[in-house]
């Protein structure tokens, strides 16, 4: 694609899309939701479907014109049903978060009680921060990890939400390095009769192609991003069973949005039919494997990890132990000026503040999107160990960002 248009009608915003294409070039994106979709998903995306009011479900439109609206819609629907197996999918959600208000609407009455996991313990905000329209609607109480260990704690769990007594039990985070038993949060749940809503943004992908046990056929309702691990258009999701259809697509629309955003529906009808490929099968399994080999060898240079190393697709680092005096934020500039983006976050028992927290956070989605392997992988986790053991050494900052060019063109991206 290239923006020889926009550029003659707009080289403000040309110049702006440009420079971002380099930056994501000649940077490694590490940011734990982001990757790299593909050139036909971007394609998909930047359709002529943007001009096209669609209210409503297909078949069902409040606006003449959407046979073909429909088509790309119920593509994405069927293939999202071929990927995750729930009997009920909804694809139009703007975003994740529209995607958990959707339920939200769907199932709770104002003052109805949420229980979640605390956004440092790595929760989310839209699953009741007060910031968030979720906290601000709900009476939301909040459960952590093991300090100690860093992994979930499911007997507490059970126990909070039998004092608590919510009407839904929030599972699936941003920020969690370990496999989620969702059986045991399930449980919890039907003990106290609440929902289940398992959020899945991040792994979407990853229990897409079986490398995380997956909550469909468990929780209650699932929902996710559909940009993150999954690859496709951006956006969200939510599945369910057929008992809940329809109170989940009226939340959607006309509850929570207007029209769906059709371009972005396209995006993930092609994102969906790519992961129902072979090889994401394939490109998932290198995610972990490539996650792994970033958390052994930043554990050889020192480096403390939340829960001890990784099951999924990110490793969080408290830097506490290893770095006492370089907080989170220091650590991702730091990076950043060498082309290593990645974000700085909040760990379980932070004693900083989330502006500035002790910790960081890494994924490989983007990386393994690029061809990275474990071998090359290490080499990135080499040059987060020298940045982080000298952020001020400007030498280890030159050879750092230079062995992040020669890997930007050994992985070359959108050619
Ligand atoms: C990313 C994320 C979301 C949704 O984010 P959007 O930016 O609204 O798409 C929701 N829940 C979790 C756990 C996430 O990580």
């Amino acid at each position: 694609m290239s923006y020889d248009r926009v550029r003659e009608a707009d080289p403000a915003v040309a110049d702006a899309l440009t420079a971002e294409r380099e930056r994501q070039k000649r940077t490694l994106a590490m940011i734990a939701s982001e990757n790299h979709a593909s050139k036909a998903v971007l394609e998909a995306q930047s359709s002529e479907l943007t001009n096209k009011y669609a209210e409503g479900y297909p078949g069902e439109r409040y606006y003449a014109g959407c046979e073909y609206a429909d088509v790309v819609e119920e593509l994405a629907i069927e293939r999202a049903t071929e990927l995750w197996g729930a009997e009920h999918v909804n694809v139009q959600p703007h975003s994740g978060t529209q995607a958990n208000m959707g339920v939200y609407l769907a199932m709770l009455e104002p003052g109805d009680k949420i229980l979640s996991l605390d956004l440092t313990h790595g929760g989310h905000l839209s699953h009741g921060h007060p910031a968030n329209f979720a906290g601000q609607l709900f009476d939301v109480e909040q459960y952590e990890v093991d300090p100690e260990t860093g992994y979930l704690d499911y007997e507490g769990l059970r126990e909070q939400a039998e004092q608590f007594e919510p009407d839904v039990i929030v599972s699936g985070f941003s920020a969690y390095p370990r496999e989620v038993d969702f059986e045991r949060v399930q449980a919890a749940a039907d003990a106290v009769g609440a929902y289940h809503l398992a959020d899945i943004a991040h792994i979407t992908g990853l229990v897409a192609a079986g490398e995380h046990e997956s909550p469909v056929g468990v929780a209650d309702f699932v929902t996710g991003s559909t940009h993150k691990t999954i690859r496709a258009g951006r956006g969200g999701i939510i599945m369910c069973d057929e008992e809940y259809a329809d109170a989940i697509d009226s939340a959607v629309f006309p509850g929570g949005q207007g029209g769906p955003l059709m371009h972005n529906i396209a995006g993930k009808a092609v994102g969906f039919g790519e992961a129902l490929e072979p090889e994401f099968s394939t490109y998932a399994a290198q995610v972990v494997a490539n996650a792994e080999a970033l958390g052994e060898r930043l554990t050889e240079h020192g480096l403390s990890l939340v829960s001890g190393g990784t099951d999924t697709h990110l490793v969080l680092v408290d830097l506490r132990d290893s770095h006492p005096d370089t907080p989170g934020g220091e650590a991702e500039e730091a990076l950043e000026s060498v082309g290593v983006i990645l974000n700085k976050n909040t760990v379980p028992g932070e004693t900083r503040s989330p502006f500035n927290p002790s910790g960081i956070r890494a994924g490989t989605p983007a990386l393994t999107t690029r061809g990275f392997d474990e071998a090359a992988t290490r080499r990135v986790a080499d040059i987060i160990a020298r940045v982080i053991d000298a952020p001020d050494n400007d030498d280890v900052l030159d050879a750092a960002s230079a062995e992040v060019d020669e890997l930007c063109e050994e992985f070359p991206l959108y050619e």
